[in-house]
Formats: C-alpha cells, sequence, structure tokens
C-alpha cells in the first residue's frame, strides 16, 4: 500500500483508488475500462442498490452504434452477449401524417463503417446489463449493492458514506448515477435542462415476415416512431407521443392498442403483435453546466440526457467513458495523480463541445419534425432529400452517429488502453 493509499485509509474505513456511484450501463463500463487501463493492482468500486437484481423488467433496447461497439469488444464485453445482439444493415426514414396511407421514404443509410462492421446493433439493455456485470465480478471489480449517500472532498482523497453507515474513502468518485443524479447535486453542479411534453411507448414486437436488419424511423406529428430490428422477426418499438397521450395509449385494450399499432407500423412485415409489455418514458434534456468537480466527475446520463430521437444517449455515455478511462490511464501510467484538476479538465474539454454539439442537434431535429406545420414538413423534406443525395455527407453523418469522428479516444477505435 502506497503512502498515499495508507493516508486515505487512516482516514476512512475502507480504500479504493475509483469510486463509481452507480452500477448502470455506463457505470458499469467505466469500472471494466479502468479496470483494463489501470490494471488488476487497481482497487475499482461500484455502488449500486439495484446490482445484482433481476434485470428482465428492463424491456428497452438500445441502438449500439460502431464505436461503443467496439469499446465493449475490447472490454470482453461483446462476446459474453451471445446471440443478443442485431446488426442494423440499413436505416429508412419517412415523414408524413399520422393516418397518411403512403410513407415515401425520404432518406435511407445503409452500408458499414468498415467492410464488414455494421454502423450500429441493437440490443437488449437487460442482456447488456447483465453481461457487464458478470464480467465486471470476473474482473474483481468491488460491487456493492448499495447507495452513495454523501461524500466529503479532502484534499488527497475523497471520503464516501455508502449503505447503512459505511465508509470508504477515494482518490476519484465519479458518478454515474443517472439523469436525476443526486450526487451531480451534492457536488453543486446546476444543469441546463427542460421536458418536452413527449414520452416513449417502448415494447418488443413480433412480426411475421424477417426485417433483414431494416430500421425504420417515421417521423409523425407527434415524434417518432421507431422499429428497430432485434434477433429473429422480433422489433423494438419506440413510439413517441405527446405525455398525456401515451399514457393513454399504453393503458389501451389490447384490441383497440394493436389497431393504433397497426397504423404506425403499417403491413409490409406481414402481420405483427406486442410480446411485452409497453413501458412510458418521459423525455428531456439535460446539460450539466460542469462535468468536473475537485476529485470528482460527472459520466452518462448524469452529465446529460437527450431525446433518443437518433438513439445516442448510452453511446455518448459510453465515449465519456472511454474519454475519461483514457484521461486517467495516461496520467497515472506517469506517475501524476489521475484524479488532478489537470486530467479531469482533459476529460472535459475532450468530451464538453461533442456532448452539446449531439444534444443541440438532437433538440433541434425533435422541435422541426415533432409538428404538425405543411410548410416545414416541404422544408425539411427537400432537406432530407438532398442529404439523400449525398453519398459522401451520408457516410460523414454515419461516422459521426458511429462517434468514430474527430479525436476518438482509443476504447472507441478498438484498441486497448
Ligand atoms: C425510450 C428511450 C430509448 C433510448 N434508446 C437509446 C438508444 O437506442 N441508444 C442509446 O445510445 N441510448 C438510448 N437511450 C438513452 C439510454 O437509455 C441512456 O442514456 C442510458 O441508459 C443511461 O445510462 P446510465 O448508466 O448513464 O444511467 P442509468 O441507466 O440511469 O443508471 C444509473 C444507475 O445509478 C444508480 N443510482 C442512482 N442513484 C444512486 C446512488 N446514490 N448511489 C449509487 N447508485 C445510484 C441507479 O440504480 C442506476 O442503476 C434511450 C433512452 C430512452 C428513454
Amino acid at each position: 500500500m502506497t503512502e498515499f493509499a495508507q493516508d486515505r485509509a487512516a482516514a476512512a474505513g475502507g480504500t479504493a483508488d475509483i469510486a463509481i456511484a452507480g452500477g448502470g450501463l455506463a457505470g458499469l463500463s467505466l469500472a471494466l475500462a479502468l479496470r483494463e487501463g489501470l490494471g488488476a493492482d487497481a482497487r475499482i468500486s461500484v455502488f449500486d442498490p439495484t446490482i445484482g437484481r433481476d434485470t428482465s423488467g428492463d424491456l428497452r433496447a438500445s441502438a449500439i452504434a460502431a464505436g461503443a461497439r467496439r469499446l465493449l469488444t475490447t472490454l470482453g464485453v461483446w462476446d459474453r452477449l451471445g446471440g443478443a445482439a442485431e446488426p442494423i444493415r440499413s436505416m429508412h426514414v419517412t415523414d408524413s401524417r399520422t393516418r397518411d396511407v403512403a410513407r415515401p421514404v425520404f432518406l435511407t443509410f445503409d452500408g458499414d463503417v468498415e467492410p464488414g462492421e455494421p454502423f450500429a446493433y441493437m440490443v437488449p439493455n437487460a442482456s447488456l446489463l447483465d453481461a457487464l456485470t458478470q464480467a465486471a465480478r470476473d474482473a474483481g471489480i468491488d460491487l456493492h449493492a448499495a447507495p452513495v449517500s454523501d461524500f466529503v472532498t479532502h484534499r488527497s482523497h475523497v471520503e464516501i458514506g455508502y449503505g447503512a453507515g459505511r465508509r470508504l474513502s477515494a482518490a476519484l468518485l465519479v458518478a454515474c448515477d443517472g439523469a436525476r443524479s443526486r450526487l451531480r447535486d451534492m457536488a453543486g453542479i446546476r444543469t441546463v435542462s427542460w421536458a418536452y411534453d413527449q414520452s416513449a411507448i417502448t415494447f418488443t414486437v413480433e412480426h411475421e415476415r424477417p426485417h433483414e436488419g431494416r430500421a425504420e424511423e417515421h417521423f409523425l406529428p407527434p415524434g417518432p416512431f421507431a422499429t428497430l430490428p432485434l434477433p429473429g422477426n422480433r422489433a423494438s418499438i419506440v413510439w413517441t407521443e405527446r405525455t398525456e397521450d401515451a399514457k393513454r395509449i399504453a393503458a389501451l385494450p389490447p384490441m383497440i392498442f394493436q389497431e393504433e399499432l397497426e397504423v404506425r407500423f403499417g403491413h409490409a412485415l406481414g402481420w405483427v403483435k406486442p410480446v411485452s409489455k409497453p413501458g412510458v418514458y418521459p423525455l428531456g434534456f439535460a446539460m450539466a453546466r460542469s462535468f468536473i468537480g475537485e476529485r470528482f466527475a460527472l459520466v452518462g446520463d448524469a452529465a446529460h440526457v437527450i431525446h433518443p430521437i437518433a438513439g445516442q444517449g448510452l453511446n455518448m455515455g459510453l465515449r465519456d467513458v472511454a474519454a475519461l478511462a483514457e484521461a486517467i490511464t495516461d496520467a497515472a501510467r506517469v506517475g501524476l495523480d489521475f484524479a488532478g484538476s489537470d486530467v479531469l479538465e482533459r476529460y472535459q474539454r475532450w468530451r464538453r463541445f461533442d456532448t452539446l454539439a449531439m444534444g443541440v442537434a438532437t433538440d433541434g431535429l425533435n422541435r422541426l419534425f415533432s409538428n404538425r406545420s405543411d410548410v416545414l414538413r416541404l422544408v425539411r423534406d427537400v432537406g432530407l432529400g438532398m442529404v439523400d443525395r449525398l453519398p459522401r455527407l451520408k457516410g460523414l453523418f454515419i461516422k459521426d452517429a458511429a462517434g468514430l469522428t474527430g479525436a476518438v479516444p482509443r476504447l472507441l477505435r478498438g484498441e486497448a488502453l
């Protein structure tokens, strides 16, 4: 044990080099990335009251872009997913009124980011969380099934309270505790935020004919209706409505719900039927004014929440993971205090602009598409049609959405730290 570690051990009950509050998709990915970068000697602790709980109630699935998939492969998580991941081979975008019979396609994306590498995969959140939890256990990460309740920052360490009055000290505390982050509030970091008065109804459907990896996003006046391919003849539905309507629709008797689904899903894949109950998720936007504090950093939804219109929220969280783990590893290798302000500033500089740009873009897309104006529909359809005819621009959009433009962290390039 180093002198520094002894100092911290004396100050509080146990020790860890890095403590992570929140063992969701971002928190566990960060723990594994740090294990990969810092090696087996680093003490990494993750706190979350839900660790080890049954995940089958989470019916969401996420589009994992190519960069994030490379990170999960390098961390040894992707291979644990077995057959749960389905490649997205093409994406088709339409823009129409809800009850229009024909939905002309204005924009299509297809092809790979690299030969043989699809631009994204669909993965059930529960499968990914289970794979991450198992990988973290196997990597010797300390998993505590308890929330972080408070923390006190000292010059050389952070003292963390968790569970029923237990304490631990760490060089760095990372808050991955989600959109309503209590740790962010405790650190005095404010956010810019608003609600969209839209909610996403999400569930899984089975359909008659194969989807062949085709994802569809229909821009309808209340918000996008997305059909995202899952293994077999199944798809994940993200159906956006005004919040009041979303609750009402989700509670409709099955026959009427089925009719409303068919109006939006169409008949191109033959019959369609829901195979899970619908969940309703209110949508909002939030951006932390700072991603860092003293010996403190925010990662994932604790730092930013965006509209799911482009399926980028978790992907951005995994880009945070890659950037923070790389900044910490680089500093530790040359013997610097990896929780020092220079290191955390590097992380913040790396992530703030990209995050803000994505937040503004998704907010703008939602405002442009989720309305009933015929004039706006004409303008955006001309715009979409132009983009569709510019393969180089489309290629750039795909690389950008895959997280493979700009200063790409090593893990997103598929390299070890
Ligand atoms: C309808 C919908 C569809 C989406 N689709 C996509 C998509 O296709 N692609 C994509 O990239 N993103 C998508 N997203 C966004 C994505 O789901 C989130 O960005 C992602 O799940 C956030 O992960 P996280 O780990 O940061 O936060 P969370 O998943 O919220 O995890 C936070 C964790 O912190 C724990 N916690 C809370 N408080 C404490 C505490 N005090 N101490 C310890 N632990 C604590 C919680 O128990 C929880 O496990 C979608 C979002 C929605 C709503």
